[in-house]
């Protein structure tokens, strides 16, 4: 079966505590009304995790999931959205969208729960994805370098080229190193919701770097939609957004260094 998540609002995405989807219950039923955007699979999906907010107005306060199936009366897909990197995402409205009671994921004011879970396992694949998107690029960009010469000296023996080839090998070896690290701890029960948030910033912005400088390696070529480097690059830049943009993530990392609450 295929699975949506639907978190984002056009009001709340990075902050999702922002939401404001409403889920009221009423006799056996739970009655959904709002919006959500960007949400991805949400034409093919047999299902859709809806988080909304139940009673209480305070920020945090009664965040709750909810499994909606597809074709529930009420529940509208408003149009697609083509994003970069060539799929869609999209904007979907719940207009007094009646779901049974036992629709609730996990527990009622706890819908975080669940979803914290699925994207620190999603943080760490996501590790994995980019270390062999940036191991695809530093191959292209390597090959490329042994044969192209420009100015009677071969790409491969300049050090500008040289350095981002060191620069990236390391990134790409510190990374495998945190994501074993992390799927060891998380093979152990331990909670690595730190290190996913440092994984996400750290594997996305590598990836991103690497087809980057493939791309500028290759020179015209690299500009070609010809070659995979640029779906690679977009696929790197999309991740630097979804799942929570680097910045919402560094904040997290520092906020827990420094013991801050929230
Ligand atoms: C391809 C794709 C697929 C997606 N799929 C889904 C999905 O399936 N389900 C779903 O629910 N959502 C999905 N999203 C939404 C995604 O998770 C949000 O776009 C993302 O969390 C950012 O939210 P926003 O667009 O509202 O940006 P905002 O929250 O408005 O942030 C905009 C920018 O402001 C800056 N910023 C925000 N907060 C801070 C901060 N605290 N400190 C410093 N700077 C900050 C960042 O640079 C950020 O990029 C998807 C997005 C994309 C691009």
């Amino acid at each position: 079966m295929v699975s949506a998540i639907a978190i984002s609002e056009p009001g709340a995405g990075g902050d999702p505590a922002a939401m404001k989807t409403r889920a009221v219950r009423d006799g056996d039923q739970w009655v959904l009304n709002g919006r959500k955007i960007w949400i991805s699979n949400a034409r093919a999906a047999d299902f859709i995790i809806v988080m909304a907010r139940v009673g209480s107005d305070a920020r945090q306060g009664g965040i709750t999931s909810f499994i909606v199936e597809k074709d529930t009366p009420g529940f509208v897909i408003e149009r697609e959205i083509p994003m970069l990197g060539g799929g869609s995402t999209y904007e979907i409205v719940f207009e007094d969208c009646r779901i049974p009671a036992d629709s609730v994921l996990g527990e009622i004011g706890k819908g975080y729960a669940p979803m914290q879970l699925r994207l620190r396992t999603r943080r760490l694949e996501m590790g994995s994805t980019c270390i062999g998107i940036a191991r695809r690029a530093l191959d292209m960009l390597c090959e490329h370098a042994r044969q192209r010469e420009t100015f009677g000296v071969k790409l491969a023996d300049r050090q500008a080229i040289q350095w981002w080839i060191a620069d990236i090998s390391t990134r790409m070896h510190a990374c495998r190193l945190m994501v074993r690290d992390a799927a060891d701890k998380t093979d152990r029960g331990e909670d690595v919701r730190h290190e996913a948030s440092m994984i996400k910033v750290f594997a996305t912005e590598m990836a991103y770097e690497a087809c980057d400088h493939a791309m500028q390696t290759l020179g015209a070529l690299g500009m070609t939609l010809e070659l995979p480097l640029n779906a690679l690059w977009q696929k790197a830049r999309l991740m630097r957004m979804y799942e929570g943009p680097s910045e919402v993530h560094r904040q997290s990392i520092a906020r827990r260094v420094l013991g801050l609450r929230g």
